[in-house]
């Protein structure tokens, strides 16, 4: 670095005790907090929730007016009590969630404050590397950055080299070049091109910069930055909910508004109008009640449970995606992997094993020069273990040159590294696809060496001096022979520079062809993906084309290796957007693409409506990373690669990204079915509900039974359906289309008609219920009950106006325990059997039967001891009486055929 002089002395001249301003702290306070209660308070601005506080305060008037002047007993209070309990449920759940995220949010930001930052200061008339804590850094600091670093503050630049910045958060752009003197081409940028913001992420290069604001005088503090975290990530799987909910809400106002209309209707019009003769409060209560039916029938049908089940739902198979090696960082990756169509994949160490051995190898120079060349131009290093074997550590393609070094040459790289003191070394990347050193020359005192190794397509550009008797052609034809059986290649080149400084020519020095065996599972798993599931694989690499294709071939990524299915970063990147997409839909293999191009690709592909899926390592691949809806990075990858990723892959295989898929498919089915487990309640009440207020009797579904069935019960199905393993069914599906609604129409016939079967039966019931008088479910058994039934319908006659509480048990367990088999038949929808049939199937010797998942078996018990301890023991709040063991006997095995359905084609 040329300019280092420059930084040390604008280090003592700024950064001296006199000078330097340690005033105040690097810290961006957070904005002042609404204080809890207030949040909570925010809840109730719901409109459903205003509605039921309505609804509550009329309740609770009408039940003071009947227990202090009518003289009725105080349990009239369980109502208004059951609607508040209902109240806390719904807007406590959301409350203590929204509380707990944040927190975790606090956490992470203190822990960012903490990061330590490199900064040259002095101390003690010493100038030194000191790290301090981000909160720390002061104004007029000189800070180091290097690949990977986050800006602490807002600093210009004293010198940089190949300098890129991630400023997506600021102006958007992933990758912004940055210089110490801004180049005439550069002048317009937003922010000037010498100036690192605070926030923003180095991707490539390093740097030292002297600090111009910090905390909330950077450019962050005064709130420049764009985008907030997660919260405003919207999924494939949010928006079809959103319109789910949308649908849902209106049309369960519309059906709430007829109900009210009915009611009203049916009181003051007909019936002999019996608004006459009623005193004032009786037309209130009557008022009231309808009003309250009409909001229970809201609250029912709007699944507001619906969240928070598939927070769970994605939580529970979070933890078991961990077993099978994907680590989630961010919930709603799990499901989103389930709706990708493009996975976008790097070739080294995911579809290949990143265990590299030099296969093939021809030098030009004296051997000591060449053993100098690999031992000293190299990050990586050998280690030996227990058993005296020798292991590469660090980067793969050294290790295998040094691996190489020790075997076939039987030499080892530490002397030569000891010896050679490092003048300059720039380190590889993707982006420059070369590494060099200098050293000084051991052969010519005072001289110094470089060494360079690299694509050789890049060394080849550096070159001007080739030994005696090799052709530029010859070397070229070996590499294209190397790469086609899938090696990688890389070129060595050598330069003296004199002791004045004058450098000689380039030297191309050999080349190497190193073999990279593609993992065992690959093929199997890019199999599934592209003839099964449908998912198009697309393979972007930094290596060559040959390489990449002959890769390809073998995975079984392209068909015919002389297809033209392939690009190379720099034809891709010379296309215009219009261009580019129109080759993308059959676009196989991208190589020696930039990470720049990958980050490309995905935003086109988007644009394409596709749902794309990225895998990454390197630190420059975190733009692209950040832009596919799912980010996945390597095990073994870069920590910032994985910070701006959604899932890390354990144990880099490309296997564990078709696992996250089948996992994602098999909860978008999850949700699927507790949608229609949930919706054919709905649908059911509402018609219940809809017909009692039209025919003019009260409906035998309480407030405080609907509210239980749907704040409880539709909680333990979403854990019982949330459960479920995952089914290998889904992986033969095309992915689903991401304008599609999440209810198919098959799955609305089954809703709508399983739901309407329901009501039929329960309207049946009830008009048994309610013109006979019924004391044991036998009673539905004996003679003349039928014959009694069919001459009290024609002749109008009923026993009473109302239920008795054990009619009212009887009718609520019923319509509990048909919900209650249809959670089975929920389990096992879309895998073309019913419980029976599985169950056949598990005693059959190839029968293959599904697992119901233990969780499932726990809840669905859960579920019905729960409805037998509120009918027997918490009757009074629920308007219902004690029903005996036969009752609940008979119940059950009457409600029970419903697990036949699906056998039907309405269930399919
Ligand atoms: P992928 O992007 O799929 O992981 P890759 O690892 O082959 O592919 P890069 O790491 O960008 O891609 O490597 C590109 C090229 O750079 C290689 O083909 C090789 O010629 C060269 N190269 C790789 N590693 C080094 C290194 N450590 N030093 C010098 N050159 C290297």
């Amino acid at each position: 670095m040329a300019t280092r002089k420059t930084y040390y002395t604008e280090c003592l001249v700024h950064n001296s005790p006199e000078t330097i301003e340690y005033i105040g702290k690097n810290i961006i306070p957070e904005a002042e907090k609404e204080p809890l209660w207030k949040k909570f308070l925010e809840k109730f601005k719901d409109p459903i929730i205003i509605i039921l506080l309505v609804v509550l305060a009329f309740s609770i008037f009408v039940s003071l007016y009947e227990i202090l002047w009518m003289g009725k007993a105080l349990t009239t209070l369980i109502e208004p009590a059951g609607i508040f309990i209902a109240i806390l449920l719904a807007t406590g759940i959301a409350f203590i969630l929204e509380v707990k995220a944040e927190k975790e949010f606090d956490v992470l930001n203190k822990v960012k404050d903490e990061r330590p930052v490199k900064v040259i200061r002095k101390k003690n008339n010493r100038i030194q590397v000191y790290e301090i804590r981000r909160c720390d850094v002061a104004l007029g600091d000189i800070v180091k950055l290097e690949s990977g670093d986050e800006v602490p503050a807002d600093a210009v630049l004293l010198d940089a080299s190949t300098l890129r910045v991630d400023e997506s958060n600021f102006t958007g752009e992933l990758y912004a070049d940055k210089f110490v003197d801004i180049p005439q081409e550069k002048t317009d940028t937003t922010f000037p091109a010498n100036m690192l913001l605070r926030g923003s992420t180095v991707i490539d290069g390093n740097c030292v910069c002297r600090v111009t604001a910090i905390g909330v005088d950077t450019e962050e503090g005064k709130g420049a930055r764009l985008i907030q975290e997660e919260s405003t990530v919207t999924t494939p799987l949010s928006r079809q909910l959103d319109q789910l909910g949308k649908s849902i809400s209106k049309g369960s106002y519309i059906i709430a508004g007829l109900i009210l209309a009915g009611r009203l209707l049916y009181y003051f019009f007909f019936d002999g109008n019996p608004a006459n003769n009623a005193d004032v409060v009786s037309i209130i209560e009557y008022i009231i009640k309808s009003i309250m039916i009409a909001v229970a029938l809201i609250v029912m049908a709007v699944p507001e449970g619906l969240p928070m089940s598939i927070t769970m739902s994605l939580a529970l198979s979070m933890r078991r995606m961990l077993k099978e090696k994907n680590l989630v960082r961010k919930l709603h990756a799990c499901e989103t992997m389930g709706a990708t169509s493009v996975i976008c994949t790097d070739k080294t160490g995911t579809l290949t094993e990143n265990k590299m051995t030099v296969l093939q190898s021809e030098f030009y120079v004296p051997e000591d020069l060449v053993i100098r060349s690999i031992a000293v131009n190299s990050t990586a290093s050998l280690s030996e273990d227990e058993n005296g074997t020798l292991k590469p550590v660090g980067n793969p393609t050294e290790g295998a040159l040094l691996m190489w070094l020790a075997k076939e040459k039987g030499v080892s790289y530490l002397p030569y590294r000891e010896e050679s003191l490092v003048l300059d070394r720039k380190n590889f990347s993707s982006e420059t696809k070369f590494m060099s050193t200098t050293v000084p020359d051991p052969d010519s005192p005072g001289c110094k060496l470089l060494l360079l190794k690299g694509a050789p397509e890049v060394v080849l550009g550096k070159c001007s001096l080739f030994p005696q008797g090799v052709i530029k052609e010859d070397i070229l034809a070996s590499l294209l022979a190397w790469q086609s059986r899938a090696m990688r290649t890389l070129g060595f080149a050598v330069q003296r520079i004199d002791a004045n400084g004058t450098a000689g020519e380039m030297t191309f020095a050999g080349m190497v062809g190193i073999a990279d065996p593609a993992r065992s599972d690959v093929k199997d798993a890019i199999d599934i993906c592209r003839n099964k599931a449908g998912i198009r694989v697309i393979m972007v690499t930094g290596d060559v084309s040959a390489t990449a294709c002959e890769i390809g071939r073998e995975l079984g990524i392209l068909d015919d290796i002389n297809s033209k299915e392939t690009l190379t970063g720099a034809e891709f990147a010379a296309m215009t957007d219009d261009e580019a997409r129109s080759v993308l839909p059959g676009l196989k293999i991208l190589s020696r693409a930039r990470p720049e191009d990958k980050a490309r690709l995905v935003t086109l592909l988007q644009d394409m409506n596709e749902v794309v899926a990225v895998t990454g390592d390197g630190t420059n691949d975190a733009p692209a990373l950040k832009k596919a809806q799912v980010g996945l990075s390597m095990g073994d990858g870069t920590a910032r690669a994985k910070e701006a990723s959604d899932i890390t892959i354990i144990d880099n295989s490309f296997s564990s990204i078709t696992k996250g898929i089948l996992w994602g498919r098999s909860i978008y089915l999850n949700i699927k079915r507790f949608i229609l487990f949930q919706l054919t309640i709905n649908v059911c009440a509402c018609l219940i509900v809809l017909f009692g207020s039209f025919i003019g009797i009260e409906s035998p579904l309480t407030v405080t039974q609907m509210l239980w069935v749907n704040l409880i019960m539709d909680t333990f199905a979403a854990i019982a359906l949330s459960s479920i393993p995952a089914d290998p069914n889904v992986m033969n599906d095309k992915p689903r289309n991401q304008k599609s609604h999440i209810i198919d129409r098959k799955m609305g016939r089954n809703i709508l008609g399983i739901g309407t079967l329901f009501f039929i039966v329960l309207a049946i019931f009830w008009q048994i219920l309610w013109h006979e008088d019924i004391t044991s479910m036998t009673d539905l058994f004996s003679d003349g009950i039928l014959k009694s039934f069919i001459t009290d319908i024609f002749s109008g006659h009923h026993e009473d106006d109302v239920l008795t509480g054990y009619e009212k048990g009887l009718f609520f367990s019923t319509f509990v325990f048909l919900q209650f088999w249809n959670l089975f038949n929920a389990r096992f929808f879309r895998t073309g059997r019913s419980l029976i049939k599985n169950l056949l199937s598990s005693l059959k010797k190839n029968g293959n039967p599904q697992p119901l998942g233990a969780g499932f078996i726990i809840i669905a018990m859960v579920i019905l001891v729960g409805q037998f301890l509120i009918v027997n023991f918490l009757g009074s709040a629920f308007e219902v009486e004690a029903l005996s063991l036969a009752d609940w006997g008979y119940i059950l095995l009457l409600t029970a055929p419903v697990i036949f359905l699906p056998d039907l084609s309405i269930a399919k």
